[in-house]
C-alpha cells in the first residue's frame, strides 16, 4: 500500500500566506476577489464557503490574532489568550522543517507586517530566517524595499505596510527559493479596528492583486514554482453586521476560510465537507506535503485536501 507522502511531489514547498482578519464573507465575494475567482480558485481547493456547508474555525477560543498564528504553527492549542504572549516554547513547524530536512537557516522564513507573528513561528533561540513588524529585511536585494520602507511608516498602528512585506516575499522568493515561507499581512484588521470600510476594502483589492504576482511569480520561477503550494489562510474572521470591526470572543468571527493550490492539490474549488477544519489541521497538511517524518496532529485536512 502506498501512502499519500510517498505519491506526493518531492522537494517540495510551502508558502503560507496569511491575510489578517479577512471574513470569509469578503473572501467568497466575486466582486472583491475578482482576479482570484476569476483565474485561480478552480485550480486548487477552497474550504469555508456557507453556501457549501464547509465548516472552517479558528481553534482558540479567544478568536484572536495571537492565539491564531500560534495554532498554524505549533498544530496544538497553548495557552495564549491575548496578543501579547511571548515566543512560544515548543518546536514549530518551521523548525521542524529546518531541522529534519536539515536546510540552511535562510531556506525557512517568516516575513511579516505584524511584528508578533514571529513571536508565534519561533522559539527564542530560533534560527530561521525572520523580519516582523516595521524593520528592514536583512538580506541580499532588499536595500530597495527598505529604503521606501524607511520613510513610510503607518502611524495609526505599529506594523510594516502591508506592500513592502508582500515586495520583500517576493523578492525573498525569487533569492532564496525557501522551502517554507509564513508571508503574513495585516493592514485589512488595522483598517477595520479602525471602522473603516473603504480601507479595508482597498486592502482586499490589493490582496488579490498581491495573490495574483504571487501566483505568477511561482510561474516565472519555473521548476522551484512548480514544486510550491500556496496556503491562503486568515488568523480570524470578523463580526456580522455592525459588529464587523471586531473579532474578540465573537461566534461569527471565529468562521475563516482556508484556500489550498498546488502539485499536488486537486482542481476542485470551493468544496463542501462534513467534518469541521480548524487551524490545527493546517500544521500536519504542510509537514506531509514537505515530507516530514513523526507528523503530529489530525490528518482531517490531508484527508480532504488528497481524497
Ligand atoms: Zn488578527
Amino acid at each position: 500500500m502506498t501512502t499519500i507522502q510517498e505519491g506526493l511531489t518531492k522537494d517540495a514547498n510551502v508558502v503560507l500566506l496569511t491575510l489578517d482578519g479577512v471574513r470569509y464573507q469578503e473572501f467568497f465575494d466575486k466582486k472583491i476577489f475578482t482576479r482570484y475567482w476569476n483565474s485561480y480558485a478552480s485550480k486548487g481547493i477552497v474550504i469555508g464557503d456557507p453556501d457549501q456547508k464547509s465548516k472552517v474555525k479558528v481553534s482558540n477560543l479567544m478568536v484572536l490574532s495571537l492565539p491564531g498564528y500560534r495554532s498554524m504553527h505549533l498544530g496544538s492549542r497553548s495557552f495564549c489568550y491575548s496578543n501579547n504572549c511571548g515566543n512560544v516554547k515548543r518546536q514549530t513547524v518551521g523548525e521542524k522543517v529546518l531541522e529534519q530536512l536539515s536546510l540552511a537557516s535562510e531556506k525557512v522564513a517568516i516575513i511579516s507586517s505584524w511584528s508578533m507573528v514571529c513571536k508565534a513561528g519561533m522559539q527564542k533561540e530560533s534560527k530561521l530566517f525572520n523580519s516582523c513588524g516595521d524593520r528592514p529585511v536583512e538580506s541580499n536585494g532588499h536595500d530597495e524595499i527598505n529604503t521606501q520602507q524607511a520613510g513610510d511608516h503607518p502611524t495609526k498602528w505599529s506594523g510594516r505596510f502591508d506592500k513592502y512585506t508582500f515586495a520583500h516575499g517576493i523578492k525573498y522568493l525569487e533569492q532564496k527559493k525557501p522551502r517554507f515561507m509564513h508571508l503574513s499581512l495585516l493592514d485589512s484588521d488595522e483598517h477595520a479596528h479602525d471602522d473603516n470600510w473603504k480601507g479595508y476594502l482597498n486592502s482586499l483589492k490589493a490582496y488579490d492583486l498581491y495573490i495574483d504576482r504571487l501566483f505568477k511569480k511561482l510561474l516565472e520561477l519555473g521548476e522551484y514554482g512548480k514544486r510550491t503550494t500556496v496556503i491562503i489562510t486568515t488568523d480570524h474572521g470578523r463580526g456580522k453586521g455592525k459588529k464587523w470591526t471586531g473579532h474578540t470572543l465573537s461566534p461569527a468571527a471565529a468562521k475563516i476560510f482556508m484556500a489550498f493550490h498546488g502539485p499536488d492539490i486537486p482542481n476542485k474549488g470551493s468544496v463542501s465537507h462534513k467534518k469541521k477544519i480548524t487551524h490545527l489541521h493546517l500544521r500536519p497538511l504542510i509537514e506531509l506535503i514537505l515530507g516530514l517524518k513523526k507528523i503530529k496532529g489530525r490528518h482531517r485536512l490531508s484527508d480532504l485536501v488528497f481524497e
